[in-house]
């Protein structure tokens, strides 16, 4: 698309959660459709996009000032068209574009189809907000511009989310669950196979409901046993697992399945039952504990990775040491914490019972510090131990650095490689010679080519 004869030029800032990249990467697949060039330098860019997050307050916050940095271009830079989408967008539609002059266009999480149609606006002076009740869901026909390195891209299989956690924000941005069908899912990983992809990582708020909307029962093992038929496919990867939904069917398959990664992503907010009732959540404590040793039976050297919330509504100290307890006695591989962030539209956050915030540091800090501990020992249990590694990149003195099948992207530790002598996207054989909190440090022993 060109103006007085120059190509327009775009840039845009991914915020946020995986799902909202690869949001991001099929509205820049649509903007290059119509020849708009994507640029990585605002300062030149015509029209910026800003894909943005409100999934707790500090995202809200880091979505406002990227938003009004980005407003900056406006008055130093090229900038004639700026355009905010994403969760923020959703929420706040109009509210947000009369609170911010510099805003042209909002987008939200159910138009991003639509991004053209906002750029035309803008670009034509008329501010303008498209966001309806967010139904859609992409599928493989749509062209989408991965940013991740071409050995690496997550791909979204469902939207939304129906469970209702009483704190969270998401089915209220992101509307009801809504699955991909199974063959649009493998027509989009033979496609990003066929380009590079060694490692697919399957994601949506909750990956262990899928199906259940559209086939009328969970049909997530049905979907991994087709993915794992795609040649070249060398890693597959769930992330984002609901506990209730995780079912016998799908452990077996995860132990029994070369290709998928024996890596477990089970987000369980809490561990004490009056807790996890109030913020409705379907696993008692004891139900988790069950699923765990069963994961943990049937899959050999199987890392988890979980979340928790801290500091919700009516939490006390006991509600606080029962889940100390829990994760000093289930000793998992990764752990996110995060300080409950009240947010005005939920059940929880309209409760009285609010917890103050130093409080909510202190545990945050507390709990952050025992899994530093628990890491560092789980580090140090796999010297000797060997790994097979997916080279990322090459520090300064010669390193490689990677994952196992240990390490989602973006989210956990790294695996450094010294003699690797390989490059991004291989594949090396390695054994680990030192352990620390998150990260590891391997010697290669023998190249596997893949
Ligand atoms: S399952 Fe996750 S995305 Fe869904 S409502 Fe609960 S916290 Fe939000």
């Amino acid at each position: 698309m060109t103006e007085g004869g120059n190509a327009l030029k775009a840039g845009f800032i991914s915020l946020g959660c995986a799902k909202n990249l690869v949001d991001t990467e099929v509205m820049l697949g649509l903007l290059a459709r119509r020849r708009i060039e994507i640029t990585d330098d605002p300062g030149e860019a015509d029209i910026i996009i800003v894909n943005t997050c409100s999934f707790i307050d500090a995202a809200k916050e880091e979505s406002i000032a990227t938003i009004l940095q980005a407003a900056d271009y406006k008055r130093n830079g090229n900038c004639r068209a700026l355009i905010v989408a994403g969760c923020l967008g959703q929420r706040y539609r109009q509210e947000l574009l009369d609170e911010l002059p510099e805003v042209d266009a909002i987008v939200g999480t159910g138009a991003w189809d639509r991004i053209n149609e906002a750029i035309d606006a803008a670009l034509a002076g008329r501010r303008t907000v498209i966001a309806g009740d967010s139904e859609a869901i992409y599928d493989h026909d749509m062209p989408r511009l991965v940013t991740t390195p071409p050995y690496s891209s997550y791909v979204k299989i469902a939207e939304g989310c129906s469970n209702c956690c009483s704190y969270c924000v998401i089915p209220l941005v992101r509307g009801k669950f809504r699955s991909r069908p199974i063959e649009s899912v493998v027509s989009e990983v033979e496609r990003l196979v066929a380009g590079g992809a060694k490692e697919i990582s399957l994601i949506a708020q909750d990956t262990t409901s899928y199906g259940r909307d559209l086939y009328g029962t969970p049909r997530l093992a049905d979907l991994l046993r087709a993915l794992v038929k795609v040649e070249g496919l060398v890693w597959l990867r769930l992330l984002y697992c609901y506990p209730r939904y995780f079912s016998d069917e799908l452990i077996g398959l995860i132990a029994a399945e070369p290709k998928i990664c024996k890596y477990v992503d089970l987000p369980l907010q809490h561990a004490h039952d009056d807790i996890l009732a109030a913020m409705n959540r379907r696993d008692s404590r004891a139900d988790s504990e069950r699923l765990l040793a069963k994961i943990r039976a049937a899959i050999p050297g199987v890392a988890i990775r979980t979340t928790f919330i801290v500091g919700f509504p009516g939490e006390t100290d006991e509600h606080f040491a029962a889940l100390r307890d829990f994760v000093a006695s289930q000793r998992f591989d990764h752990v996110g914490v995060f300080a409950y962030s009240q947010e005005d539209d939920t059940v929880a956050g309209r409760r009285a019972d609010q917890v103050a915030e130093d409080v909510k540091q202190e545990r945050y800090h507390a709990l952050m510090a025992l899994q530093a501990k628990i890491s560092e020992e789980i580090g140090a249990a796999h010297v000797g131990r060997e790994l097979t590694v997916l080279v990322e990149g090459v520090e300064e003195d010669g390193v490689a650095r990677g994952r196992s099948y240990r390490e989602a992207p973006d989210v956990d530790g790294r695996v450094y490689v010294e003699n690797a002598a390989a490059g991004p996207g291989e594949f090396v054989r390695a054994r680990v010679v030192q352990g620390f909190a998150y990260d590891l440090l391997a010697e290669r022993i023998e190249e596997e080519k893949k």
